[in-house]
């Protein structure tokens, strides 16, 4: 099985490479992306397994882009997690009004996390 590509959103460069580090250790491709503009480019060509999406971003925000991402045919298919420093309240409603699969809180949990992008990536393929 080939393995598993993941799109990582997210301009804040200690939690971009943490979050590389990591899936790369539970053997994932990662590409990782600073801003939306530069998601959308590669987007326009590729198809991910997995879309991990920071909601600040510089320029258009995560939520914008979950939304785009999720009105094309081509990309509406993809997962989509937010990785969001405060899945709070309104925030929660907010990020999933938007299209987001779901959301991933920061600071990330370490232990937790391979855990967590397993469960998205089987709900992709409807396996376990
Ligand atoms: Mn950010």
């Amino acid at each position: 099985m080939a393995k598993p590509t993941v799109l990582v959103v997210e301009d804040n460069e200690v939690n971009r490479e943490l979050v590389e580090e990591l899936l790369g250790m539970a053997g994932h491709t990662v590409v990782a992306c600073t801003t939306g503009e530069e998601a959308m480019a590669w987007l326009a060509e590729h198809r991910p397994d997995l879309i991990l999406m920071d909601i600040n971003l510089p320029g258009e925000d995560g939520l914008t882009l979950t939304r785009a991402i999720k009105a094309r045919p081509a990309t509406a298919h993809i997962p989509v997690v937010a990785l969001t420093a405060y899945a709070m309240s309104g925030d929660q409603g907010r990020i999933l009004a938007a299209g987001c699969d779901g959301y991933i809180s920061k600071p990330i949990d370490v232990p937790q996390f391979p855990a967590l992008i397993a469960r998205y990536l089987g709900a992709r393929t409807g396996g376990t």
